[in-house]
């Protein structure tokens, strides 16, 4: 063995395994392997987890918040209409240089691939060419799928389908889309029919924007579903949003979830752009927008949450922390028991690498060994605190690393020093 990680919890509830690593794969889960390793880390009880996975994200518009103004209303509207106030400016070498920063602080977080939409309705292709150029350039160090989006509508804006389909040629891996986004209901399902062939045709994944919307009234999703089913795409085909599902009819709701399992359509729900982009239009009460996570799991529907955005047109917060996504998915979709938590965890880790077609995923023997150190026990402790990342390690090798978060405390008869971690009952 080229590394031994001693005294690890996993995520499926496994304590004090030892994980042996060669060539750059995991060679044995088990408890007490024989020593005899180059390099052995004592990760003390700790969860080890594969890297967190990001199913949906923009790495062409992160980190230009502010440029060239704020978004005032807060609204998805403003913020495609700022965006497209900011694309003419855009160059190459700085799309390049937010994207790399970008990725650096996720390999910092434990965040090891993203599949990050990118626009391709500029002429140009400055962000494909860009994006391209990162995915290279990253590639041994994080996996970057990028997806051919058309934000201004792929009937709507004059050149979107040709632009589209030059981004492909490039090498563009996903197929993306924005029905809702089209001028009318009927053309929306249109896009949805054209993307869907076009993806059969070249045997590529798709990943659509469906339903970004309060409207209870929309449809794309179950087009989506019916042509990722005529077309034989299951497993292939991604609903990202599908915040309308959250204000939809229950009984329409109970025809549609068992169609999107039929067709093997996955959803991407992204939490913390969801909460603060819907209910813009309501008085009180305000609808949360997030689409139907706990239902669509028990359905069968493989669902993941991601970040989506940061420091944006459409959000300022973020920090490519895949735990505080999974904390706010928690909050918003009201996943508090214990199993619900765990099926957070899935969805910013196991889930979303289904829905990226990841290869070599995971903690068994022969995956590859990409695996993160948490500052916490399990998966809900490391929600629940946004753990530090202790140890960050691509293809067996520490990649990223950090101290423990504690504090020295100045308080008489105290401790001098205290961690975030707590289990519970620790205190009679
Ligand atoms: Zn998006």
């Amino acid at each position: 063995m080229d590394l031994i990680l001693r005294h690890a919890n996993l995520p499926d509830g496994r304590r004090d395994h030892d994980i042996g690593i060669a060539a750059g794969r995991i060679q044995a889960v088990a408890p007490a392997l024989p020593a005899g390793a180059a390099q052995e880390i004592d990760v003390r009880g700790r969860l080890v987890s594969p890297p967190f996975v990001d199913a949906h994200f923009h790495l062409d518009s992160a980190l230009t918040l502010g440029q060239p103004r704020l978004n005032r209303s807060g609204t998805l509207l403003e913020g495609i209409a700022l965006w497209g106030e900011l694309k003419p400016e855009l160059t190459q070498a700085a799309i390049r240089e937010r994207a790399l920063a970008y990725c650096d602080l996720a390999v910092a977080q434990g965040l090891l691939a993203i599949r990050s939409h990118v626009d391709v309705c500029d002429d140009r292709l400055l962000a494909v060419d860009a994006l391209l150029e990162v995915k290279r350039d990253v590639a041994p160090y994080l996996d970057l799928q990028l997806v051919a989006f058309p934000q201004d509508g792929l009937l709507r804006s004059a050149t979107a389908q040709r632009n589209l389909v030059r981004a492909l040629d490039r090498g563009v891996d996903v197929v993306g889309g924005i029905p809702h986004f089209e001028r009318t209901m009927a053309d929306g399902a249109e896009s949805v029919r054209i993307l869907c062939e076009l993806a059969a045709e070249r045997g590529l994944l798709v990943d659509m924007h469906c339903d970004e919307s309060d409207d209870p009234h929309s449809r794309h999703v179950e087009s989506l579903a019916a042509q990722a089913h005529r077309l034989g795409l299951h497993g292939r085909v991604t609903g990202s949003h599908l915040t309308s599902m959250h204000s939809m009819d229950n009984y329409y709701v109970s025809k549609l979830i068992p169609l999107m399992a039929e067709s093997g359509v996955a959803a991407v729900a992204n939490p913390l752009i969801n909460i603060t982009l819907q209910g813009r239009h309501d008085s009180y009460p305000k609808r949360r927008g997030m689409t139907r996570v706990p239902e669509l799991l028990a359905a069968g529907v493989n669902v993941a949450f991601g970040q989506d955005c940061v420091m944006d047109p459409w959000y300022s917060f973020g920090s490519a922390d895949l735990l505080e996504v999974a904390h706010m998915g928690v909050h918003v979709a009201q996943m508090t028991s214990q199993d619900a938590i765990r099926q957070a965890f899935d969805a910013v880790t196991v889930n979303a690498a289904r829905i990226l077609h990841l290869d070599g995923y995971g903690l068994d023997v022969g995956c590859r060994a990409d695996l993160v150190v948490l500052q916490a026990a399990d998966p809900f402790e490391a929600i629940r605190l946004k753990a530090a990342r202790l140890f960050v390690l691509r293809g067996g090798k520490v990649i990223a690393h950090s101290e423990p978060r504690n504090s020295v405390l100045a308080l008489a008869g105290r401790p001098q020093r205290i961690g975030p971690e707590f289990a519970p009952g620790s205190i009679a």
